[in-house]
């Protein structure tokens, strides 16, 4: 008994420790898994983490692509327009030479007959045409009229070859958009031609891209007008453009000379000017030679005290003043509450003029807001096609029996 019972502690204690051990090593393995448990759990979510970090970056660029992509798509119509300036080009020479050929010969026909007179036809007819009618026109409407709020005398038509023959509807409310300062920025004036929906580009003579994005606005199909820097108030030293230091001369030769550079123009309209637009002798020169070329004029109204409307509706050039600046204030915000502004003038008045610039916040603005206008009656419109319309709505209301008018 005494054998077996010391026998039995005797092998009781080596199962003990082998049962610590095993519970120990039992513990050891367990922390093991979990441990091996906890990397693998580490690694899922390190691989979870970078997933939806590169599904976020991708977002974004996705985002961020869409200015990219229209870039792209600018590029693209900017190599088929270098081809087509190419061809052109190429045409323009032939046509050049071709006509410098009929002139060595007509010269050399008429030459034991009499001096050929130089000079174009359509540029010497113009002032007499508009000297002529003004004293009748003037006269009668301005009385008749004065319950019209403005314009005494119907605009002449438009009549370039390169104007829009459109002519919006008379019931609807019309928004003319233009993007002044055009020519600075490459990228600025493709994204402003590539709008959705009908802009006048503004394009500064003599800036660094003002020839190529008037001709790539021209084959967009968007109307190009010069945007001619004139002398400001709040700047002292003022050499560009045109300025009250001008004589005559210079001043339409510099005039001439923007006109020139801008390809595809049929219209101005001034490029700051706050000082230079309240000088009514030099507003008579400005509008003494836009008939010759037929342009239309758009007062941007820098200043409160402009005299350019009144010159330009003295000489019967096709004119308009702009209603609503876009983006004095360039928060997206301020730039939609503009928008609104512009919508009420339209709707108030028939018709509005906006201006802005092509800021990115501007042109995603009218990105968001020009496809909404169709829906809200409004009509999208070129200053052209808005002058255009004007005129007819102003015909229109003329033919309708107005009092009488006798002359004391
Ligand atoms: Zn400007």
């Amino acid at each position: 008994v005494r054998k077996t019972s010391s026998s039995k502690p005797a092998r009781k204690k080596p199962t003990a420790i082998s049962q610590r051990a095993k519970n120990k090593r039992q513990a050891q393995q367990r922390q093991k898994r979990l441990l091996l448990a906890l990397g693998l759990l580490f690694c899922v979510g390190l691989a979870a983490g970078g997933y939806s970090l590169h599904r976020v970056y991708r977002h974004l660029e996705e985002t961020q692509n869409l200015a990219f992509a229209e870039k792209l798509a600018a590029e693209r119509a900017q190599v088929e327009y270098q081809a087509a300036v190419a061809a052109y080009e190429a045409a323009k020479r032939k046509a050049q030479a071709a006509e410098a050929q009929h002139k060595a010969r007509k010269e050399q026909a008429s030459a034991h007959q009499r001096p050929v007179l130089a000079g174009k036809p359509a540029v010497d007819e113009s002032p007499a045409a508009t000297q002529a009618p003004t004293p009748v026109v003037h006269d009668k409407p301005a009385t008749n009229a004065g319950a019209r709020a403005r314009g005494t005398q119907p605009p002449r038509p438009i009549d370039k070859a390169a104007f829009s023959r459109y002519t919006p509807s008379a019931d609807k409310k019309l928004i003319a958009l233009v993007i002044d300062d055009i020519g600075y920025q490459k990228s600025e004036g493709e994204a402003t031609i590539a709008l959705p929906g009908k802009v006048t580009v503004a394009v500064i003579p003599f800036s660094p891209h003002s020839k190529l994005l008037a001709e790539l606005a021209f084959r967009q199909g968007q109307e190009v007008m010069v945007h001619a820097p004139m002398q400001p108030k709040q700047l002292k030293r003022w050499g560009q453009g045109l300025h009250t230091g001008l004589g005559e001369a210079d001043f339409k030769q510099q005039l001439n000379a923007m006109l020139d550079e801008t390809p595809h123009h049929i219209g101005l309209n001034n490029h700051m000017g706050s000082l230079l637009t309240e000088n009514r002798q030099a507003m008579n020169w400005l509008m003494e030679e836009l008939p010759k070329r037929g342009l239309y004029f758009v007062d941007s109204r820098t200043s409160p005290n402009s005299q350019a409307l009144a010159a330009a509706r003295a000489q019967g050039i096709p004119s308009v003043g702009r209603d609503v600046f876009l983006d004095h204030n360039r928060q997206r915000e301020a730039i939609r509450q503009q928008f609104e502004r512009l919508v009420a003038a339209a709707e108030r008045q028939g018709s509005a003029v906006g201006i802005g610039h092509p800021y990115p916040e501007t042109l995603q603005v009218l990105r968001e807001k020009m496809p909404l206008l169709a829906a809200r009656g409004i009509e999208l419109v070129t200053v052209s096609e808005l002058l255009n319309a004007k005129r007819a709505r102003l015909t229109a209301s003329a033919a309708d029996p107005l009092p009488e008018f006798k002359s004391p």
